[in-house]
């Protein structure tokens, strides 16, 4: 008999299961439950829509216990494997292969519970108790059983076995105790009790175990027997099914953590129940992070989708819009038919309805949060922030009305985030526009020439700081009838009208010299003004047309041959020291009024964290104006 070696991930994720510093290993149990349980809902869902004749009665998960051998069984008589299974299955592990080590020297205590968690390498853990680990199995429906033994790392051997019935016994030795480790309580019935209630209390098939009851022996005083009886540990009822006030939130988070391997606790669940035009349980959860491949293709969204109790599919995208794509959960409908295919399902209207009410309960929920925990809520757009800003984004504006309100954005005047509610509920009494800033970070904004002038006039400015903000302003129009307004916009029509007066001589005088600087500029801005949105700095650059040049930036980013360009327009303040110098120039001396324009439309470039098209042509007039 050959052994085999285990594929390499497996072997090095085993390494770290036998040598694991993970605290709960008592974990074990629950996974090899939870693999027995899924096993029994396949075969359950095979009888249900093929006609076998099994009832949901006939399942039960067998646990039994042997402390002179330090044999711990559990057994299942759900659908087995296949030789070709077992080695599939057990000889390595995902096989869809998207498991990958994060780290590549995950040799850190944070690191081994990380794997753990995101992974749920589920049988694998039972080495973290035993020493040896014995599979025996039968495919429901095959004749031929197959033991499959393994002592650890050092591989696997598959051999033929007899066994009578189909389903899986999973025969664990377990490890002595040593020093720091007391293996021995995975032998004492209490403790296995303790952890059957404790993790999956909820499975929906009797775990059985026989229990020993001491008690005094009849006719004597200081004499005890024990006598056994097959005792059933779990009390079988799906935690979405159980009311709320049975359940504490630590028994909700239990139930996260071990459903959706996440290490943390949920930031919120919502279980709701519903009658009506459908009738469903869900229970659902926002993750308090977002996992590590949530902002990437390979992310999937999807609730479990149960049909009175038995699951019909892991991953049913339908039932989450993507604005909420992060949210984790079940959904359980005596609505929906067992033998629904995915295609079917997808146009099935009694999902849309459900859909649809698990939207306005995630948007309550979040509402909910947002309205009564502001800190709990900012931590949440944290994590997921970006996604609701796509959302709104997204399908040309379709989701605006469902997020509106949650959106969040730092605000100028209170140095913190805000919604657009509180913005709106603020504004002052002349105050026609939403202000908005756009940059990389808060500070870089706040030192921006372009933001001064309207937060002298003591208006709010939302800093824009993520790619999409912008897009999704615009895509949005406007809040509560105020439309939004960037501050770079140029004509933000905030002059008194004496100001708007001088403001008209001033154009008049010098139209000439800036049309003779736009010229001399050949081409790189649309138009030459005099500013309306500068206070102390001497120029800066703003747009004509839809497109922002803080948007340009974004699309310079995308990977295209002919990004769209910003009408970029080159606004210089009349009131700096800088224009008097200008006009000079443009009487006395215009090759050197065409080097100053050249200077400031640079300047203005590197103000709004633009690239400069000749760094060193820039870089030599600056230096011979030096040395003039
Ligand atoms: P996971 O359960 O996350 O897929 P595991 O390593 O726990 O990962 O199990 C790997 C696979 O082995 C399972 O997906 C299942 O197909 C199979 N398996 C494990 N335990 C059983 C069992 N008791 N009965 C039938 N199949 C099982």
């Amino acid at each position: 008999m050959s052994k085999k070696a285990f594929k390499a991930e497996s072997k090095r994720l085993l390494d770290m299961m036998i040598n694991s510093i993970y605290t709960h290993k008592e974990i074990f149990l629950r996974e090899l439950i939870s693999n027995a349980s899924d096993a029994m809902d396949k075969l359950y869902y095979k009888s249900l829509t093929e006609n076998i004749g099994l009832s949901r009665g006939d399942f039960e998960i067998n646990l039994t216990v042997d402390k002179d051998n330090r044999i711990l069984t559990i057994t299942d008589n759900g659908i087995g494997m296949t030789k070709d299974e077992l080695e599939n299955n057990l000889g390595v592990i995902a096989q869809s292969g998207s498991f990958k080590f994060k780290n590549e020297n995950a040799d850190t205590e944070k690191d081994d519970i990380n794997v753990i968690g995101q992974f749920g390498v589920g049988f694998y853990s039972a080495f973290m108790v035993a020493s040896n680990v014995t599979v025996e199995t039968k495919a429901y429906g095959s004749d031929q059983a197959y033991k499959w033994y393994s002592e650890g790392v050092d591989g696997y051997t598959i051999t033929e076995a007899d066994k009578d019935s189909y389903g899986t016994r999973i025969t664990l030795k377990i490890k002595e105790n040593t020093e720091e480790e007391d293996y021995d309580e995975f032998l004492t019935e209490y403790k296995i009790k303790g952890i059957v209630k404790k993790y999956s209390d909820y499975i929906r098939y009797p775990i059985k175990m026989m229990v020993g009851h001491s008690h005094l022996k009849e006719g004597t005083e200081d004499e005890y027997e024990t006598h056994y009886e097959l005792e059933t540990l779990n009390s079988m009822v799906p935690i979405w099914n159980k009311s709320k006030s049975e359940l504490k939130d630590e028994d909700y988070n239990e139930f996260y953590k071990e459903k959706f391997f996440d290490y943390d606790d949920p930031i919120a669940h919502i279980h709701t129940k519903t009658e009506g035009t459908a009738t469903y349980n869900a229970l659902m959860y926002i993750p308090s992070k977002a996992p590590f491949d949530y902002y990437s293709k390979d992310y999937e969204k999807g609730l479990q989708l149960y049909s009175n109790g038995v699951l019909i599919m892991d991953k049913c995208a339908d039932l989450l819009p993507d604005c909420f794509s992060f949210v984790k959960g079940l959904v359980d409908s005596a609505d929906l038919s067992l033998n629904i295919s995915r295609e079917m399902l997808q146009h099935d209207r009694q999902l849309k309805i459900i859909a649809k009410s698990l939207e306005r309960s995630i948007k309550n929920e979040l509402t909910k949060m947002l309205r009564n925990d502001r800190e709990k809520y900012e931590k949440f757009w944290k994590a997921f922030g970006l996604q609701i800003k796509f959302g709104v984004y997204n399908g040309f504006g379709e989701g605006k009305e469902l997020l509106k309100d949650l959106l969040l954005f730092y605000s100028s005047f209170e140095k913190k985030y805000v919604t657009l509610e509180e913005y709106v509920s603020r504004m002052k009494e002349d105050q026609k526009f939403i202000y908005f800033a756009s940059g990389e970070t808060v500070d870089k904004i706040d030192n921006l020439p372009q933001t001064e002038l309207v937060k002298d006039k003591g208006y709010e400015i939302l800093y824009l700081t993520d790619s999409v903000d912008e897009f999704a302003l615009q895509m949005m129009v406007d809040y509560g009838g105020k439309q939004f307004k960037s501050v770079a916009a140029g004509d933000l029509d905030l002059e008194t009208p004496e100001e708007k007066e001088e403001m008209k001589t001033k154009t008049e005088e010098s139209k000439d010299m800036f049309a003779f600087i736009k010229d001399s500029l050949g081409g790189r801005v649309k138009d030459v003004r005099l500013s309306k949105i500068l206070k102390s700095h001497a120029v800066c650059l703003t747009s004509d047309g839809i497109l922002s040049i803080e948007m340009e930036k974004v699309l310079s980013q995308m990977p295209s041959e002919h990004n769209a360009k910003a009408e970029k327009v080159l606004e210089i303040n009349a009131n700096h020291p800088i224009y008097e110098t200008l006009k000079k120039l443009y009487e006395t001396d215009k090759d050197k009024l065409k080097v100053y324009s050249d200077i400031l439309y640079n300047q203005a470039l590197l103000v709004e964290g633009m690239p400069i098209e000749n760094p060193v042509d820039f870089s030599n007039k600056i230096c011979s104006l030096m040395t003039e």
